[in-house]
C-alpha cells in the first residue's frame, strides 16, 4: 500500500496535535505555517506585560520537523490558494505542494467588528509580534508618565472574556506591585486600568459565582470594569461606548473577538458565522473531497464549539484517525468533543477553574491554571524557562519588579507613540521620524534659525 502524503496547514494546536497522530501512523507529512514557529497563544498576555519572553512561548517548527525527519518537511509559507482538481496548495513561497489529504487548521485573527478606529488605534495580544509590540508601548506609556507630570496613563483593554481579564489582572498587577518597586517616583493612581464589556458579566461562559469572583478581584485590584455597552468607536485618546461614555485611552488593547483569516475567502471552501470554514460531524470541508479544517478556523454548523486550545488539539487527534479508517474503507464515529473545563487566571493566587460540577477560586484555581499552562508548553527549555520567569514575577515582583522590557520611545513624544498601532513593526524609530520631522528633534522643537538650517 503507497503511503499517503497528508499536508497539514497551519501548526497551531490542532495542526500539531494532528501531525503527532499522523507519524505515529506511518504518513508522509508536509507541515506548512506562515511563521517559523508555533505559539503558545494562551501565554501571550504575560510577553505583553513583561513577564515573559517571547521565546518561552514559542518553538521552532524545524526543530520539531527534525524530530520526525524520515516523516516531517516543514515549509514556511503562507498558503494562498488550493488548486483541488490537481490537489495541490499554493504557497506564496516555491512550488505547489501536492497532497493526498489535505487538513486545514490556520486558526483565526482579531475580529474588529468595523468598529471604527480599531484598525488605526487599536493593539492586540494574538500573536508574539502584536504581543511586543503592545509590551512597547505599555513601557512606552509608564517612562512617558514618570517625566510628564501633566498627563496620566490611561490603558482600556475591550472584551471581558477570559483573554481580557487576564490582561486586565496583570496590568492591575503593574500598577499595584510593579509600579511602587520599579517606578518609586510615579504615583500608582497615575496608571489607570479600564476594562470594557458589552454583556452584561465577565467571562460569560463561566458559572455566575465564577464571574462574580473575577470582577471583584479585578474591582478589589483597581481595574475599573464597565459592563453592559460595547465599543462605538475609538478615537484619538479615548474611547467612546454606544451609550456615549467617554473612557480616556492612550493604549487600546483590543481582546474582543475573533473571525477567520480574510485569505480564506479565496480557497473555495465553505465559511459560516465568523468566517469559519464549514465542516461536517467528520470535520471534512463540505463540499470538498479529502479536505478537512479542525480548530478555531472550523465550524461544524449544526455542533459548533468553542474556539479553545482543547477542541483543538481534540479534532486534530481525531482527523488522522479518520483519515486512517477512509484508507482502509471503514467507517468511524463522527467527531464528539469531550469537555474537559475552562480557566481563566486574574492575577497572582487568584483565578478560576471550572471542570463539570467543580468550581474552583483563588490560589488552588491558580496552581492549577500555572501547572496545566506549563505542561502544556512545548520543548523542556521553555517549560524551564517559563517556570523561572513566571516564578521571577510571581515570587520577587513586590520587591523587584524585574519585567523583560524591550524598545520604548523617547520623550516627550510618547503620547504620540501610543495613538500609533504598529502592528508588526515594533515602536517606530525616534530617530528616523525625528529626521522626517522638521519641527522636532526627540521631541524637542527647533527654533526658526534651526529649521532654515535643517531645510537648508
Ligand atoms: C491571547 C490569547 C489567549 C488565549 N487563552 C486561551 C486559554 O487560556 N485557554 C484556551 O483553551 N484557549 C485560549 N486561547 C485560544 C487558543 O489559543 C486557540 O483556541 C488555539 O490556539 C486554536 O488552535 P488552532 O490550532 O486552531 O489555531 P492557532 O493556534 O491559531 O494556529 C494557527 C496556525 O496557522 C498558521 N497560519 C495561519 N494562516 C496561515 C496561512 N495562510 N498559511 C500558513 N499558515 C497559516 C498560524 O501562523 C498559526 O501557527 C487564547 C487565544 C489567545 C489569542
Amino acid at each position: 500500500m503507497t503511503v499517503p502524503h497528508v499536508v497539514v496547514v497551519g501548526a497551531g494546536f490542532a495542526g500539531l496535535d494532528a501531525v503527532r497522530r499522523l507519524v505515529k501512523q506511518g504518513c508522509q507529512v508536509t507541515l506548512i505555517d506562515k511563521r517559523p514557529y508555533t505559539t503558545f497563544q494562551p501565554l501571550l498576555y504575560q510577553v505583553a506585560t513583561g513577564g515573559l519572553n517571547p521565546g518561552d512561548v514559542t518553538y521552532s517548527l524545524r526543530s520539531l520537523a527534525a524530530k520526525y525527519k524520515k516523516q516531517v518537511r516543514f515549509r514556511r509559507a503562507t498558503v494562498f490558494g488550493i488548486d483541488y482538481d490537481k490537489k495541490e496548495v499554493i504557497t506564496g513561497l516555491g512550488d505547489p505542494v501536492p497532497y493526498d489529504y489535505l487538513i486545514l487548521a490556520v486558526g483565526v485573527e482579531p475580529g474588529f467588528f468595523g468598529v471604527p478606529g480599531t484598525d488605526e488605534l487599536a493593539n492586540t495580544t494574538y500573536t508574539r509580534p502584536d504581543s511586543l509590540v503592545t509590551r512597547d508601548l505599555v513601557f512606552t506609556g509608564l517612562e512617558g508618565i514618570t517625566v510628564d507630570p501633566e498627563h496620566d496613563l490611561s490603558i482600556v483593554v475591550v472584551g471581558g472574556g477570559a483573554t481580557g481579564v487576564e490582561m486586565a489582572g496583570a496590568l492591575a498587577e503593574m500598577k499595584i506591585l510593579g509600579i511602587p518597586s520599579a517606578y518609586p517616583e510615579l504615583d500608582p493612581s497615575r496608571f489607570n486600568v479600564h476594562l470594557v464589556e458589552g454583556t452584561s458579566s465577565l467571562l460569560g461562559p463561566f458559572a455566575p459565582k465564577l464571574r462574580d469572583y473575577a470582577h471583584l478581584a479585578l474591582v478589589k485590584q483597581g481595574v475599573q470594569v464597565h459592563l453592559g455597552h460595547n465599543v462605538d468607536r475609538i478615537e484619538q485618546d479615548q474611547v467612546v461606548l454606544k451609550n456615549d461614555k467617554v473612557i480616556p485611552a492612550h493604549l487600546v488593547i483590543w481582546c474582543a473577538g475573533v473571525s477567520g483569516h480574510k485569505e480564506v475567502a479565496d480557497w473555495g471552501v465553505p465559511q459560516g458565522r465568523g468566517g469559519r470554514i464549514e465542516i461536517d460531524e467528520f470535520c471534512r470541508v463540505r463540499g470538498r473531497e479529502n479536505v478537512y479544517a479542525i480548530g478555531d478556523c472550523a465550524v461544524n454548523p449544526d455542533n459548533p464549539l468553542p474556539q479553545l486550545a482543547q477542541p483543538a488539539k481534540q479534532m486534530g487527534k481525531y482527523v488522522p484517525k479518520h483519515i486512517e479508517a477512509t484508507i482502509a474503507g471503514q467507517t468511524i464515529e463522527p467527531f464528539s468533543y469531550l469537555d474537559l473545563g475552562t480557566m481563566a487566571t486574574i492575577s497572582r493566587n487568584a483565578a478560576v477553574v471550572e471542570v463539570g460540577k467543580i468550581q474552583l477560586t483563588g490560589f488552588v484555581a491558580w496552581l492549577t491554571w500555572v501547572v496545566l499552562h506549563l505542561a502544556l508548553l512545548l520543548g523542556g527549555r521553555n517549560r524551564l524557562q517559563a517556570m523561572i520567569n513566571l516564578g521571577v514575577r510571581y515570587i520577587v515582583y513586590p520587591h523587584n519588579a524585574q519585567s523583560i522590557v524591550g524598545e520604548v520611545s523617547d520623550q516627550p513624544r510618547w503620547r504620540r507613540y501610543l495613538r500609533k498601532r504598529v502592528l508588526g513593526k515594533g515602536i517606530p524609530d525616534p530617530d528616523a521620524e525625528a529626521d522626517a520631522d522638521p519641527n522636532g528633534v526627540q521631541g524637542v522643537q527647533l527654533s526658526e534659525g534651526s529649521k532654515e538650517v535643517k531645510e537648508a
